[in-house]
């Protein structure tokens, strides 16, 4: 069974003292169990100075990162666009095609260095890594899977021909089915 991730992107406020991030302030990122919902993982973000002096129970994973500024973002040219539309559209994977879809995104998004690997951690005998959007501060935690080369060049295959197409007509996104290294 694949977890269900519902990860917020990183917050506008320190978690502790409420102080409002800013543009080149180190943000202090963890992720740890909702309390209010302990199956759930939540992300939490500190300023460096609630950090320092209180760092929180029970985390999964922690990062920090420095505030990049949020606009203007260049513009990005169109099939990385629509990677960034397909991984939004297919995470968190709530099936094994999404999830090497998921695999293959991220790694062409952190290749073009649209997404950062923040740092990982293990859960249930799985490892994952946690993705973070340089510019926008989403979180995605993506399952690191050890796949045969056959398939997963048959996957990458399938995804860059799904961007390839989709840069040809848009609608596609809306429809687009995971791949599946069994095709
Ligand atoms: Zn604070």
């Amino acid at each position: 069974m694949i977890r269900e991730w519902k990860l917020q992107p990183r917050s506008r406020k320190c978690a502790a003292c409420a102080q409002p991030f800013e543009e080149g302030d180190t943000c202090c990122s963890v992720l740890h169990p909702n309390p209010d919902e302990p199956s759930a993982i939540m992300r939490s973000d500190f300023c460096r100075a609630c950090w320092k002096q209180r760092p929180p129970n029970g985390m999964l994973s922690s990062w920090k990162a420095r505030i990049l500024p949020v606009a203007p973002p260049p513009p990005l040219p169109l099939e990385l666009d629509i990677a960034e539309a397909l991984l939004d559209r297919w995470s968190p994977p709530q099936t094994e095609a999404a999830a090497h879809g998921c695999l293959i995104l991220t790694a062409l998004l952190e290749r073009k260095k649209i997404l950062i690997a923040r740092s990982s951690f293990e859960e249930d005998g799985k490892a994952f890594t946690v993705y973070e959007h340089r510019r926008s501060g989403r979180t995605f935690a993506i399952e690191q899977k050890h796949l045969a080369l056959d398939d997963l060049e048959k996957i990458q295959a399938q995804v860059m021909d799904l961007l390839n197409r989709a840069a040809e007509d848009e609608d596609l996104i809306l429809q687009a089915e995971a791949p599946d290294a069994e095709q």
